[in-house]
C-alpha cells in the first residue's frame, strides 16, 4: 500500500535566459536568438552563408523551444526575479523549502543571473530583499531569523566559501535538521546590504581553472542557502517553522570531451558530470513521482543532490533557469542547454 505521494509533488518551473553579446563579441559573431511570446525560444542556423536560399527552401537549422518562460537579452535580474523566485520566496517565509538553480555553459550569464552586480543585483541578493521585507510586514506576530551560508562543490568535495582557506567539509545526515554540512559557517543576516559583498568576496574563492574552452571556467557549484526560522510571539508553547531556500550556481554544463583535457581537468569534468547527471536524473524521477505517484530518486548519486535533498523533495518548488549566449560561436553549447532545459520541462 503506497501512500497517496502526488499530494506531496514538487514543482519545477524551467526558464531560459539569453545574454547579450558584450561590445568585443559583436565584433567577431552575431545573435541568432529570438525570443517570441515570453515563452519560446528561436535558434537561427548559425551558418549566415545559407540564410537566404536555405531558408526558402526550408532547409535551414532553425529550431524552436518552448519553456514555461523566456527571456531576451534585454531583460534585466528584476524581471527574471518577479516572474520565477518572488512567489516561492513567500513560500520560504511561511516554512517551505524551494530550490532556485542557474544552468548553462561557462560565460552564459549563471553568476551574472544568481549574485549579479550593484547596479543589476541577482536573485540571490532580490531573494533576500524580499524575504527582510515580506518580514518586516509580520514582526508583530512573529520572531525571525535568518541565516546564510555559502559553499562550493568542487571535484565531489565540499569548502566554505565564507571562509579564507577552508578545508573538505562532510555532509552529516542529522535527524532533525535533515542533511547538514559539518563545520560549514552559517552567519545570521539582518538586512540584505552586505550580502552581495560576502557573494563576491566568495565567488573569488571558487576554484577556477584554465580550460581550452574558457581561460576562467568555473568548474565548481556554488551553493548559496538561506534558512528563515519563524516563531509566534507571545505563546507559551510557540511553534517554530523552518523554510530554507537555496540558490545555486552550477558549474559550466559543457561536456568534458569537448574541451581538450587531460588529468586533474579530466577528473573535474568527468565530477562535475556526475552531478550535473545525478541532478538531472533526480529531476526526471521527480516528475515521474508526479504523474504516477511513487518513484524511487537517486539523490545520492553525487555530493550535490544529497545536499540539495530537501529543497527537490517533499513539497518543495524548484527554478531552473537555464542560461545561453546569443552569439552564432556559441551554437553548440546554446543548443545543448536548450535541449536539457527541454527535457526538465517534461515534469
Ligand atoms: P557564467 O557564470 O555562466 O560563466 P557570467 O555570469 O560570468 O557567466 O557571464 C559572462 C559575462 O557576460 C560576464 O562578463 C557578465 O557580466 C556578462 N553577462 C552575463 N549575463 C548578462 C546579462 N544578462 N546582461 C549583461 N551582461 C551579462
Ligand atoms: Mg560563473
Amino acid at each position: 500500500i503506497q501512500p497517496p505521494e502526488s499530494k506531496q509533488a514538487t514543482t519545477l518551473q524551467v526558464a531560459v535566459r539569453c545574454r547579450p553579446l558584450t561590445a568585443k563579441e559583436r565584433i567577431k559573431s552575431r545573435d541568432i536568438l529570438r525570443v517570441v511570446d515570453d515563452k519560446v525560444v528561436v535558434v537561427l542556423d548559425p551558418d549566415t552563408s545559407k540564410d537566404y536560399l536555405d531558408r526558402v527552401q526550408n532547409r535551414s537549422k532553425e529550431k524552436k523551444y518552448t519553456y514555461d518562460v523566456a527571456f531576451s537579452s534585454e531583460a534585466k535580474n528584476a524581471d527574471v526575479y518577479n516572474v520565477t523566485a518572488s512567489s516561492i520566496v513567500d513560500g520560504v517565509v511561511r516554512g517551505l523549502n524551494a530550490t532556485i538553480f542557474a544552468y548553462g555553459a561557462t560565460g552564459s550569464g549563471k553568476t551574472h543571473t544568481m549574485a549579479g552586480t550593484p547596479e543589476d543585483p541577482g536573485l540571490m541578493v532580490l531573494s533576500l530583499q524580499s524575504i527582510f521585507t515580506l518580514i518586516s510586514k509580520q514582526e508583530a506576530e512573529y520572531d525571525f531569523e535568518v541565516t546564510c551560508s555559502y559553499l562550493e562543490v568542487y571535484n565531489e568535495v565540499i569548502y566554505d566559501l565564507l571562509e579564507r582557506s577552508s578545508g573538505h567539509l562532510e555532509l552529516r545526515e542529522d535527524p532533525d535538521q535533515g542533511i547538514t554540512v559539518a563545520g560549514l559557517k552559517r552567519i545570521k543576516v539582518s538586512s540584505a546590504e552586505k550580502i552581495l559583498e560576502l557573494l563576491t568576496q566568495g565567488n573569488n574563492r571558487r576554484k577556477t581553472e584554465s580550460t581550452d574552452a574558457n581561460a576562467t571556467s568555473s568548474r565548481s557549484h556554488a551553493v548559496l542557502e538561506i534558512i528563515v526560522k519563524r516563531t509566534q510571539r507571545n505563546q507559551l508553547r510557540a511553534q517554530t517553522l523552518r523554510g530554507k531556500l537555496a540558490l545555486v550556481d552550477l558549474a559550466g554544463s559543457e561536456r568534458a570531451s569537448e574541451t581538450n583535457n587531460a588529468g586533474q581537468k579530466l577528473r573535474d569534468g568527468a565530477n562535475i558530470n556526475r552531478s550535473l547527471l545525478a541532478l538531472a536524473n533526480c529531476i526526471n524521477a521527480l516528475g515521474k513521482q508526479q504523474k504516477k505517484g511513487l518513484a524511487y530518486v537517486p539523490y545520492r548519486n553525487s555530493k550535490l543532490t544529497r545536499l540539495l535533498k530537501d529543497g527537490l523533495s517533499g513539497n518543495s518548488r524548484t527554478v531552473m533557469v537555464a542560461t545561453v549566449s546569443c552569439g552564432a560561436d556559441q551554437y553548440h553549447h546554446t543548443t545543448n542547454t536548450l535541449k536539457y532545459a527541454d527535457r526538465a520541462k517534461e515534469i
